[in-house]
């Protein structure tokens, strides 16, 4: 029996990564917990991000694979690339996990509603099915997690000839030529993947650098690493007009280019889903891009409301919008008050090479401390040096050269993400330089780079003045 006379203890919006583990974890606390989703369950994660983009990503990888190959003395017969194949197997595999979601939202006794919810009043929502029919529910507690959409740029004559990455992944047939425009980790990702798959593959960026908030190193070594792959980068324009002509599309920059493409793909940012939500009538705060404004707590400026996830634009990632999910629960419904902590998240960009980072930034580190040291090393792997390849890998560990502090390290390479998630546990314990130094090597690996790196490449002292 819910309290004070409300439906639910707990009304959770949106099936996404936040909402779905907030929806379990209250409900296993004992609370009556029900939940919407308008679209499908698991979110933009499991449907149209991280998992069908990281089965794209091992995709793209074959034709790598297969060019190494033949320096190990294989011979590797004819190779083509079916798209239709890969899109039915995905599909098959996101509606197997949407199940998973699904059932194990049930069995933790989770009430779902396959309805989209507004607010009708501060404990009241409007639940919209398919069909259109509505019905009410009351709530003693709201959870927002409604996530993000992709932006679009709506001044631009064109713009509907253009597709975002939720069409991305539905393509009848897979684009012999794309354009994407955007510089942030989800539109090089993708020219990452496309230009992986054989296609003819443009990323076109406002920025002078592509992956804004990574590491300036980093962020050249990757476009550089990609460029030498096939892929076409332009920095500094933007489209200035779309059009579609029989020779297929045509984007116009400012630059005065004339892009013919297939497909041009935007991937220049994503907002914070609110539309339609009634959030006005409710006194909920917001910010200037419609984001949801939150404490620690996830807690909104009603009481009773919360929100986790992209919706708050805090760090736009799944385990994050898992964890402040879960941290809400506990909080909320576990008698146990638990803050998010966002500090050193580790993150991956799933290009080939593959980025994996954890901490500050070369930048961020000399901005805020008086003595920054930087190891550094760039390399051919012996994976990759064997058959001739000359892809290079990068690792870069920034150091406190005050307390020896690592604060953060950097790896461009096969393999980077998974080293970061690692390497994240060691910059929460607090790890110095000296226990990077004294940890023994795994041999041969080309991850024992980050034990053997002696020699600093640089110090950087805080000039008195600034
Ligand atoms: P979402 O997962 O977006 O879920 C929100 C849900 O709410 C949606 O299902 C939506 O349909 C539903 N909803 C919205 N409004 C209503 C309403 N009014 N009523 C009912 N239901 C509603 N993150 C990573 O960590 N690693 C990655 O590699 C990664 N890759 C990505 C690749 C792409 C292409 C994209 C777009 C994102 C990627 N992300 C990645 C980000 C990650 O997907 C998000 O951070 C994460 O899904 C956020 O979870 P959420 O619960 O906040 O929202």
């Amino acid at each position: 029996m819910a309290s004070h006379n409300y439906d639910y203890d707990l009304f959770v919006i949106g099936g996404g990564s936040g909402g779905v583990r907030a929806a379990r974890i209250s409900s296993q606390h004992g609370a009556k917990v029900g939940l919407a989703e308008y679209d499908r369950y698991g979110g933009t994660c499991v449907i149209r991000g991280c998992v069908p983009k990281k089965l794209m990503v091992y995709a793209s990888r074959f034709a790598n694979e297969f060019e190494e190959a033949s320096g190990y003395g294989w011979t590797v017969g004819e190779r083509s690339f079916d798209w239709s194949t890969l899109i039915g197997r995905k599909d098959e595999e996101i509606d197997r996990l949407e199940e998973i979601y699904r059932t194990n939202l049930k069995k933790a006794g989770v009430t779902l509603f396959d309805a989209h919810a507004r607010f009708a009043d501060a404990h009241t929502l409007i639940l919209k099915s398919g069909d259109g029919s509505e019905q009410k529910v009351t709530a003693d507690r709201i959870l927002i997690a409604t996530g993000g959409y992709p932006k679009l740029d709506d001044r631009l004559p064109g713009m509907e000839h253009a597709i975002t990455s939720n069409a991305v992944f539905h393509l009848d047939e897979m684009p012999k030529r794309i354009v994407i425009a955007g510089g942030g980790y989800i539109a090089v990702e993708f020219a990452s993947i496309f230009c992986g798959l054989g296609a003819d593959t443009t990323l076109i960026y406002r920025g002078d650098e592509i992956l804004r908030g990574f590491d300036d190193e980093v962020r050249t070594f990757t476009r550089e690493q990609l460029e030498r792959k096939g892929l076409k980068v332009i920095l500094g324009e933007v489209f200035t007009k779309l059009e579609e002509t029989p020779q297929g599309l045509v984007g116009h920059t400012s630059g005065g280019k004339v892009l013919e493409a297939d497909q041009i793909m935007f991937a220049i940012g994503r907002n914070p889903n609110v539309h339609g939500l009634g959030l006005q009538g409710v006194g909920v705060a917001q910010g200037a891009k419609g984001e949801i404004i939150v404490d620690a707590f996830s807690q909104t400026s009603q009481d009773h409301i919360y929100a986790v996830g992209d919706v708050t634009d805090r760090i736009n990632l799944t385990p994050v919008a898992i964890r402040e999910g879960h941290a809400f629960a506990d909080t909320v419904f576990g008698g146990m008050p638990t803050r998010m902590d966002h500090a050193d998240v580790a993150t991956a960009v799933f290009t080939t090479p593959e980025i994996g980072t954890v901490g500050l930034t070369e930048q961020e580190a000399r901005a805020t401390h008086q003595m920054v040291d930087i190891y550094r090393t760039d390399f051919r792997t012996m994976k990759k040096a064997f058959p001739g390849s000359s892809e290079r890998m990068l690792m870069k560990i920034v150091v406190d050269g005050q307390t020896d502090r690592v604060l953060g390290v950097h790896v461009v390479g096969d393999g980077a993400g998974e080293m970061s998630q690692l390497l994240g546990i060691a910059i929460k314990m607090g790890a110095t330089k000296a226990d990077f130094d004294r940890t023994v090597a795994v041999h041969p690996t080309a991850a024992e780079e980050l034990v053997t790196l002696r020699t600093r490449s640089e110090r950087y002292m805080k000039d008195a003045a600034e």
